[in-house]
């Protein structure tokens, strides 16, 4: 019998702790670098802990149970993940991303990717043809939906058909919808991207990174990369992000009734100039949202008429912190001009929207009346 989603937060697809006969009900936290073997080639199948760790293991099924992947690989932050995940490529080997990425994403491929000697055509994914772009030594295609920050909608099932085509891995960082709302291996993705220190760890405390995959192959060749490479999440950190899924359906929930709620106050607000939620009716990327995801998130991005206006926003507001970061229990205001993007070339940033009068809000779980209250304050104590 396969257990509902909010069941296998709990659990994942089968509820085989080892209690050790003590009953507990918690996971335990095997804080152990190394284990005891019973005699000559005999394994208890745990060795050391870079290569398995009961407790990272355990939050490993559970996030491969949630994506529905054959194996998902906790490591200890989502640039960790993606930089094991980039070691599946070879010099010469060429990969199409999004232009609006994760701006660490962004800096890894820049800096370190093609240092390594892997190209990237950087394109507009929710509207250019990624088919134009392929060449003969395309292995990859990149992409996050909705991006960070400007909430572009892209179509994963028609990347995913142009990827099956052309033999491409396709990967999707779901972090902005986690599996709750978005589950991308039912439209085609071969690995999936999680900063599990977003929705997943779900209170701003811990750093975690995924990799999921539905193929056996790509999960052998990245146990491998783990063990090899040595970024594995901790088991204190993987009991956090264990006890932090228990709720994710819940936060998920709230965290979207409150987005909707301040979209709509956003709307009607004059000095707004525009606000990027893919819940908006009639908003560009609004249906296929719709038809590949089962909400629209608590992410949120606007336009205020000013960059004096801006930084008097972030400066003003009593309740909601001025952070980097997302997919907390806490509202986060951030800036992704001077924070997230900061290292994207200007030209670039400026180019896909990111305007210093772009204000990016992670909603988190507390009273909407209250936030609403917050941002109102902050924006009419503005004087021009
Ligand atoms: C935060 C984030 C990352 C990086 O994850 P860390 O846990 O901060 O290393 C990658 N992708 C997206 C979409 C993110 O929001």
């Amino acid at each position: 019998m396969e257990y509902e989603f909010s069941t296998k937060c709990l659990y994942g697809d089968k509820k085989g702790y080892n209690f050790e006969g003590t009953g507990a009900i918690s996971f335990p936290i095997y804080q152990t670098a190394t284990y005891a073997h019973p005699g000559v080639g005999v394994s208890t199948g745990f060795d050391y802990s870079r290569l398995q760790n009961p407790t990272r293991q355990q939050v490993e099924q559970v996030v491969a149970a949630l994506e529905g992947g054959v194996d998902a690989l906790a490591f200890s932050s989502g640039m960790a993940a993606i930089a094991a995940l980039m070691e599946l490529f070879q010099p010469g080997d060429h990969l199409i991303t999004d232009t609006d990425l994760y701006g660490g994403s962004i800096r890894l491929f820049r800096n370190v990717s093609e240092k390594n000697g892997i190209t990237f055509s950087r394109i507009d994914c929710s509207a250019d043809d990624v088919e134009n772009y392929i060449t003969e030594n395309t292995k990859a295609v990149f992409i996050e939906t909705p991006t960070n920050p400007m909430m572009n909608v892209i179509d994963i099932r028609r990347i995913s058909e142009t990827a099956k085509k052309y033999g491409l891995l396709f990967i999707v960082d779901n972090t902005f919808m986690s599996p709750y709302f978005q589950r991308p291996f039912e439209l085609g993705a071969d690995v999936i991207v999680h900063s599990g220190t977003k929705f997943l760890g779900g209170h701003n405390d811990t750093l975690a990174g995924f990799l999921v995959t539905n193929r056996e192959d790509i999960s052998e060749r990245l146990r491998f990369l783990i063990k090899t490479v040595g970024s594995g999440l901790s088991p204190f950190d993987s009991w956090l992000i264990l006890r932090g899924i228990k709720t994710l359906p819940l936060r998920m929930e709230k965290a979207q009734e409150n987005a909707k709620a301040i979209v709509d106050f956003l709307l009607r607000e004059p000095r707004v100039k525009k606000v990027y939620y893919p819940g908006i009716p009639g908003s560009r990327g609004y249906e296929i949202c719709k038809s590949q995801a089962s909400g629209f998130g608590s992410m949120l991005t606007f336009e205020v008429e000013s960059r004096e206006l801006a930084h008097h926003i972030l400066k003003s507001t009593k309740l909601i912190p001025f952070a980097e970061s997302l997919g907390g229990t806490e509202t986060l205001l951030t800036y992704p001009a001077t924070q997230t993007h900061a290292d994207v070339p200007e030209d670039v940033r400026i180019e896909n929207g990111i305007t210093d009068k772009i204000l990016r809000l992670s909603v988190g779980i507390e009273d909407k009346g209250d936030l609403i209250d917050d941002l109102r304050q902050a924006m009419e104590s503005f004087q021009s």
